[in-house]
């Protein structure tokens, strides 16, 4: 049996070909019956350069409706889709490619000459280009291509995608994602948060990540909807654009942002079915204030490159604000003793472990690495941390790399960051574990102020003083104007440990 991905999809393209799939806000409309030709000719070409089943196609384009066709026709010809995100610079490309040594990469125009002399460098054969407007080589090879309409036979455990992690704890790393994956997640997804033919998605998320790419595309295909594409994040244009969509996905700055919009209201939203969030982990204020403008529970969901999603709050019941909800029909969530990896009774925070047909078959040439995150019993480990609350609904409390042990205790950064952010004049806040010299590593805190509030270190300190036991009270608190965040919107930790990292020397 045909395991390709593809064929998850494809019975859509047969079914209504007249319907639009991908539409711009430019006015750009792509039916259906348009995608399918366009990626089969893409197929043609990628068998012209030699494609074969298992090859490593990489690709750093800008986000395109043709993108989203050459994705599809590396499926159909059993290729491993490889995205990079757009912002890496060439020395990282270098790395990217010596690593996933592909038989094609597809840069953008403006990058070609450059991109060129990388490719020979690195030992790849081919290089084509790929604009926005779908200007380059790769769209002139196609025109002139035949449509390819075979379908590569792959088995279930077979190579559909090399997805890298976002790097925010360390090198980003190649997680090898199986078609029965990528099928399996967005089977799970379609049936939790109920899709339909009928939704409309708002899709402005960048298409490098297992977000915007195999979340959002892979269950608008799956069940045959259609998406609006927008080039980024711009929240006039999503507001605009609401009252014929019926689905937004989002990582939390997009909620955040939509709520400084006095547009946003009711009436706005009324034709919207669901708010999706995910990638970082929302504030229960934003959750709570969300739901006052709106009338919408935004639906948190929690996943990773490694695992696509796991779990995700319930579609009908209740949506629990700072919470992830509940493992996804066919996967397990565990939680485990850091020390003993033992499992946990609920209510106890450690490890989180995770099981099913959506974890990944490991890391790209870096067994050693794999066989670390892997228990006997099959489980991954995260390494995020959380507990198993009173409803049975998974809290993720951060990152086992984030966890602060200062003074031989355990501090969990989240516990004091929600403190500080209760505080009136705050507007949100990093804890972090940097270098001490008596107790291992100190409690150290970077607050970000409401526009024109005031507060000193003095002032921060003095109000956790009868909330926290004393070894959780940070040793110092610093002032900043923003948390850096990469462009999925998670914290950069690690930026803000090297930044304090001599506080106390
Ligand atoms: P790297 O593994 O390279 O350090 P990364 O873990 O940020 O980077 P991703 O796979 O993009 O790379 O992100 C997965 C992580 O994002 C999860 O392990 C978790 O820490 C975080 N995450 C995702 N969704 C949520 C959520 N709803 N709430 C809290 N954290 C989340
Ligand atoms: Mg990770």
């Amino acid at each position: 049996m045909n395991h390709n991905l593809y064929l998850q999809f494809y019975p859509h393209f047969e079914r209504q070909p007249d319907k639009v799939l991908i539409d711009t806000p430019q006015g750009g409309q792509y039916r259906y019956a348009d995608v399918l030709a366009c990626s089969r000719r893409l197929a043609s070409v990628l068998q012209s350069l030699g494609v074969t089943p298992g090859d490593r196609v990489v690709v750093q384009v800008d986000k395109s409706p043709q993108a989203l066709m050459l994705y599809l026709a590396a499926l159909q010809v059993g290729a491993a889709w490889l995205p990079l995100n757009t912002a890496y610079t060439e020395a990282e490309i270098e790395y990217f490619l010596t690593d996933a040594e592909p038989r094609v990469y597809i840069c953008r125009p403006e990058d070609l000459v450059q991109a060129q002399a990388l490719a020979s460098r690195c030992g790849v054969a081919h290089v084509e280009s790929l604009g926005v407007e779908g200007e380059g080589s790769l769209m002139e090879r196609a025109d002139a291509a035949l449509e390819e309409t075979r379908i590569a036979e792959v088995g279930r455990d077979d190579l559909a995608s090399i997805l890298y992690t976002s790097g925010t704890t360390g090198r980003s790393k190649g997680a090898m994602l199986t078609h029965g994956n990528l099928a399996a997640n967005s089977q799970a997804l379609v049936e939790t948060w109920q899709f339909s033919d009928t939704d409309h998605l708002l899709h402005a998320l960048p298409i490098f990540h297992t977000h915007g790419l195999f979340v959002a595309c892979n269950v608008t295909l799956t069940v045959g909807a259609s998406m609006t594409l927008l080039p980024r994040l711009d929240i006039e244009q999503l507001l605009d654009l609401m009252p014929r969509a019926t689905v937004l996905m989002g990582v939390p700055t997009f909620y955040t942002r939509l709520l400084t919009s006095p547009r946003l209201d009711r009436e706005r939203t009324a034709n919207m079915r669901l708010f999706i969030s995910g990638s970082a982990p929302l504030l229960a204020d934003t959750h709570r204030e969300f739901s006052e403008r709106t009338g919408h529970a935004i639906l948190e969901r929690y996943g990773m490159t490694e695992t696509n999603m796991n779990t995700s709050n319930p579609y009908d019941g209740e949506r629990r604000p700072g919470t992830v909800g509940m493992a996804l029909p066919g996967s397990e969530v565990r939680i485990t003793d850091r020390d003993t990896g033992k499992p946990l009774p609920d209510g106890e925070t450690g490890l989180v472990e995770v099981r099913g047909p959506n974890v990944f078959k490991g890391y790209w040439r870096m067994p050693e690495k794999t066989r670390e995150e892997f228990r006997d019993d099959g489980f991954f480990i995260t390494g995020d941390l959380g507990l198993i609350d009173d409803k049975g609904y998974l809290n993720i409390v951060g990152r086992d790399k984030d966890l602060v042990i200062s003074g031989g205790y355990n501090v969990y950064p989240k516990e004091i960051e929600q403190w500080i952010d209760e505080l009136p004049e705050v507007s949100e806040s990093a804890v972090i574990g940097v270098q001490h010299p008596d107790l291992g590593e100190g409690v150290t805190a970077a607050v970000v102020l409401r526009e024109g509030a005031q507060l000193d270190e003095d002032q921060v300190l003095a109000a956790l003083k009868d909330k926290l036991a004393r070894y959780k009270q940070p040793g110092r608190v610093f002032f900043i104007d923003a948390l850096p965040r990469n462009v999925m919107g998670k914290v950069q930790k690690n930026v803000l440990r090297e930044r304090y990292a001599d506080t106390y020397q």
